[in-house]
């Protein structure tokens, strides 16, 4: 066998969050970081001043006595203080498990207790939602309280700007990092059971970051001012803000406002050109926005949006009347996330062929590969209509769980996403459906098969398979098909009196329908397939709405 011949290029360039920090402190002149304060002013620092930050922070860490490899922990929304654990955490060579502020007790001890987290930074307006877990983190030697506010309860508390200013100036020594080091953690819990740890590594980050500034994606630069709403803890926010600070990019960070009205001001006063978040919040912004005329959100010429089906109305709407043009991405958590983006060709007016692309999920970035494959296993044919699920490969998806293997989800070195989907032969993808059992409502997943749990712990409940049903608002709710043990043997409102002290407010459905039998599969499984099929043919019947 001849001898492989080496390219003589250097090969061993390590890609790691260290060369985006590097390009931060001395490449992006006239770059800044602004973060939404409660009295609605903005406090600004520039990329480089950021970084004189981190150096104070990773030094600090070592102080608190972080080592490589260990996990310390966020709770927080999108702000500068964040931004800076995103740099200090893995460019010391630990790893940032970015923890979601909204899930459920249960959910937060097991993700804090699986992850080994050693240290948690939370923000003092999530203070109060933290404490109350504390006595169920095994591991949690500090917690660092970011802000002035109370700390609370919590045990050992430290103060951010304390550590900082302990810490001292000055530059930091960062170790040298293997590119397939793990740098974040980030657990999904779209699927059932126990959510799922995803681990970026830098080199999987790096890559990602460059695939944020391809034109056929988000497209970043150094003339744009990136609005991050989608928060900095679902899937690093999407990527921007390593994306941004990879560009030069200005980067605008709402902190926990988000409601319409604080968003259309910052962004009327901030004018960002570029903002990433789900379809609940670009509605609630349309709606504020056709409603305050004077309220000017222009200077918006690339929005991204995901997390759910993007509307075709609501692109359209805001394009035509607010001139803000929206496109959408889907991905997951273990995507990194982006995987598709739809940017048809602008070769022309934008007619009624342009809306369909721009209403279907996009084609695959450049470096992911995807294939669609049917329930027999079989690769089903890019031709706009035949459908099977997703699977995806490449350098920014996961290749398992952390410390969960779930080999069902990997194929073969392929993902298997529980998106089902066609794609067409200009390479555009079309989610149809999900086999997953989850619903996503406002980008948030509800778990069916715990709502079916519950459901059927009442005594007059036989059965219970819960689906989701489309809505122009939350993207998806439940709603729950239900067999009773004799007719009428409990009401709507009694279900969700039942189940109103055992699941989330938000995950309270509002709509049931009460059938005769579940349909099966041959397994005896239910076939929500079908359930599905019914509701969208609206042959559902005895739907009572709450
Ligand atoms: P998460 O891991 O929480 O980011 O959720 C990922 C899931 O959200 C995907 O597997 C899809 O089911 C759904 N999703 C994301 N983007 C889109 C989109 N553009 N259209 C439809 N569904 C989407």
């Amino acid at each position: 066998m001849t001898e492989m011949l080496l390219g003589l290029m250097q090969n061993e360039f390590p890609l790691t969050l260290n060369h985006i920090r590097r390009r931060m402190q001395s490449a992006n002149h006239g770059s800044e970081v602004v973060t939404l304060m409660p009295d609605g002013s903005a406090q600004r620092i520039s990329h480089a001043a950021l970084t004189e930050r981190v150096d104070r922070l990773a030094r600090a860490l070592g102080e608190l006595g972080v080592e490589q490899g260990d996990r310390v922990a966020s709770f927080a929304w999108n702000n500068q203080r964040h931004l800076e654990l995103y740099f200090a955490v893995p460019c010391t060579g630990a790893v940032l498990h970015t923890l979601n502020i909204r899930l459920f007790a249960e959910q937060l001890t097991y993700i804090v207790n699986h992850a080994e987290d050693r240290v948690i930074f939370v923000d003092d307006s999530l203070v109060g939602v933290l404490e109350k877990l504390a006595p169920s983190f095994e591991g949690v030697a500090h917690y660092v309280v970011m802000g002035d506010g109370d700390t609370g309860s919590l045990p050992n508390a430290l103060r951010y700007e304390d550590l900082l200013e302990q810490a001292g100036g000055g530059p930091f020594d960062y170790p040298e990092l293997d590119e397939r080091q793990a740098a974040a953690l980030c657990y999904t819990s779209g699927t059932t059971g126990n959510p799922k740890g995803v681990l970026y590594s830098h080199r999987s980050i790096s890559l990602h970051s460059s695939a944020t500034l391809m034109s056929d994606g988000n497209g970043l630069s150094r003339n744009d001012r990136v609005l991050a709403v989608v928060p900095m803890f679902h899937a690093n926010a999407w990527g921007l803000p390593y994306g941004a600070a990879l560009a030069g990019s200005d980067l605008i960070l709402p902190d926990r406002f988000l409601g319409a009205e604080p968003l259309a001001k910052l962004i009327a006063s901030e004018r960002p050109s570029l903002m990433g978040c789900v379809p609940t919040i670009f509605q609630d912004l349309l709606r504020y926005a056709d409603e305050h005329p004077d309220v000017d959100l222009s200077s918006l010429t690339n929005a991204a949006c995901g997390g759910s089906a993007v509307p075709k109305q609501l692109m359209k709407d805001f394009e035509e009347r607010h001139g803000v043009r929206i496109y959408q991405a889907w991905g997951m958590t273990e995507t990194s996330p982006v995987a598709t983006y739809s940017r048809p060709r602008e070769d022309g007016e934008h007619d009624a062929q342009h809306w369909e692309d721009r209403a279907k999920q996009g084609r695959p970035l450049p470096w992911v590969e995807l294939r669609l494959v049917g329930d027999e296993g079989e690769e089903v044919p890019w031709d706009g209509e035949s459908t099977g699920e997703i699977q995806v490969r490449g350098p920014w998806i996961a290749s398992s769980y952390f410390r969960d293997p779930d080999p069902e989800k990997f194929d073969d070195g392929w993902l298997r996403t529980g998106d089902i989907a066609s794609v067409d032969e200009k390479a555009y993808v079309q989610i149809t459906d999900r086999s997953k059992d989850v619903i996503k409502s406002g980008g948030e997943w509800i778990s069916s098969v715990e709502l079916e749990n519950e459901l059927m712990s009442h005594p007059s409940v036989i059965e219970a398979a819960v689906i989701a049903k489309p809505d122009e608002r939350w993207a998806e709710r439940p709603l729950c098909c239900v067999v009773l043990s004799g007719e009428g043997a409990a009401s709507a409102e009694e279900l969700v009196e039942h189940l109103s002290s055992r699941v989330a407010k938000w995950w309270l459905p509002d709509e049931f329908a009460f059938i005769g039998e579940i349909p099966k599969t041959s397994v005896g499984k239910f076939d929500k397939k079908v359930l599905r099929g019914q509701l969208a043919e609206g042959r559902l019947e005895g739907r009572v709405k709450v």
